[in-house]
């Protein structure tokens, strides 16, 4: 297509068309700015933000949307809005244009563009890339975020279901996150880490075409209160505890026993991590050093470390033996004596149903640490940034592959 003025070519790729008109181009080239202009015809009806029906304009408000850049200068429209004069409605802006929604800053492509870089680097980086406001980036992202939620999220299928709590920071308000085992895809955010958000997630079931009977097994964490959502909301379904929580307990108890002994043990001394780190990612010096300790068979910290050890090869054996094998570590780690571990006896024993589940379904931790990472990216991205309803936002937008294009 030959090209015969700006106007034109305005035209052709901003889509314009009757009862749209482009009234004007402006070029700053001093500050590199394109304004362009768009009115609508004369006479032209439109329909009614309330009833759609066909009306006259009463008057029009000028709208100014941020679009993509044309070569290095911004791009601005500026659309004449109409109002319609509704005979039932009374005066009414339309609610979207075909290039942007009303009280907006920015028009529909750049706001997708906003979204393509969103998954690409943090809300402050975008800002810094596209020189806006990151307030205004925020508004956009949490908004296509929740229209995703509201028209992609389908858990007609869900039936399996990881629980888990998070928080933004260490300490501070927490939340409680869903994960669909099967598919890997966060389906719930909830504020909190009581009983009620089981409650929450019924509720969501219906509304999102689940069902509450579909749903088999939760795996979770052994705290007190998602125990009692579970029970008290989702009876029948089972209890698996996931080892990954299972570990950190046991974990907590090694710990325990190094910091009891190093009062008297100078050597232990500033070895925490070696304890805690798994083998492979030891580095050669660390290695030669927690094998000098293991030799030493009067130490209770490479007692509590060989016992933790061999709780962690209750996963890979066969799923028959697991029981078994479960209970002669219990007994063994009564006979150590070791205070932590007494302690950890009676965690496994009352919890005893879902961990035995946990080993023989050996339901994988890659899911629960693939969410782990996301809410870590999460965190770093929505810091500095106050509102918790971005943080639900950024997991979910992490958790999920949500397409903001159809939005
Ligand atoms: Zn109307």
């Amino acid at each position: 297509m030959e090209v015969k003025d700006i106007k034109s070519i305005t035209n052709h790729l901003l889509k314009v068309s009757s009862p749209w008109l482009v009234s004007k181009i402006d070029l700053q080239q001093q500050n590199k700015v394109i304004d362009i202009f768009i009115d609508i015809e004369s006479e032209s009806k439109f329909s009614c933000a309330e009833c759609n029906a066909s009306c006259k304009v009463h008057d029009k408000v000028m709208h100014r949307w941020r679009y993509l850049d044309w070569f290095d200068y911004r791009c601005y429209l500026n659309v004449q809005v109409p109002r319609t004069q509704c005979p039932e409605h009374g005066t009414k802006i339309l609610r979207s244009t075909p290039w942007g929604r009303s009280g907006v800053h920015y028009s529909y492509l750049f706001e997708q563009l906003i979204m393509r870089y969103c998954a690409e680097m943090s809300v402050s980086a975008v800002s810094r890339e596209l020189g806006e406001p990151d307030n205004n980036l925020w508004r956009v992202f949490n908004y296509y975020v929740k229209k995703a939620i509201d028209n992609q999220l389908d858990l007609s299928k869900v039936k399996r279901v990881a629980v888990d709590e998070k928080s933004q920071k260490k300490g501070h308000t927490y939340v409680t996150i869903f994960t669909d085992l099967d598919e890997g895809n966060v389906i719930l955010v909830k504020l909190g880490r009581k009983k009620e958000v089981f409650e929450d997630f019924k509720k969501w079931l219906v509304e999102k075409n689940g069902l509450s009977e579909n749903i088999e097994l939760f795996s979770m964490d052994m705290s007190v209160s998602y125990k009692a959502g579970r029970e008290e909301y989702f009876p029948k379904s089972e209890e698996v505890f996931d080892h990954f929580h299972i570990k950190k307990a046991l974990n907590e108890a090694v710990d325990a026993v190094r910091k009891e002994e190093v009062k008297y043990v100078d050597d232990l001394k500033k070895t925490k991590y070696i304890w805690l780190k798994s083998p492979q990612r030891l580095t050669e010096g660390q290695e030669r050093k927690l094998n000098d300790f293991l030799n030493d068979s009067s130490m209770e910290t490479a007692i509590a470390y060989k016992m933790k050890t061999a709780f962690d090869q209750l996963w890979k054996v066969h799923p028959t033996k697991a029981e078994p094998l479960l209970d002669n570590w219990l007994k063994n780690a009564l006979i150590s004596q070791l205070k932590p571990f007494v302690k950890f006896v009676n965690t496994v024993r009352n919890n005893y149903k879902g961990i035995v589940k946990s080993i023989k379904t050996n339901i994988t931790n890659a899911i629960a640490e693939g969410i782990n990472s996301k809410v870590q990216i999460a965190k770093s991205r929505a810091r500095g940034f106050r509102s918790m309803d971005s943080f639900m936002a950024m997991i979910y937008f992490l958790g999920n592959d949500f397409n903001y294009n159809s939005c």
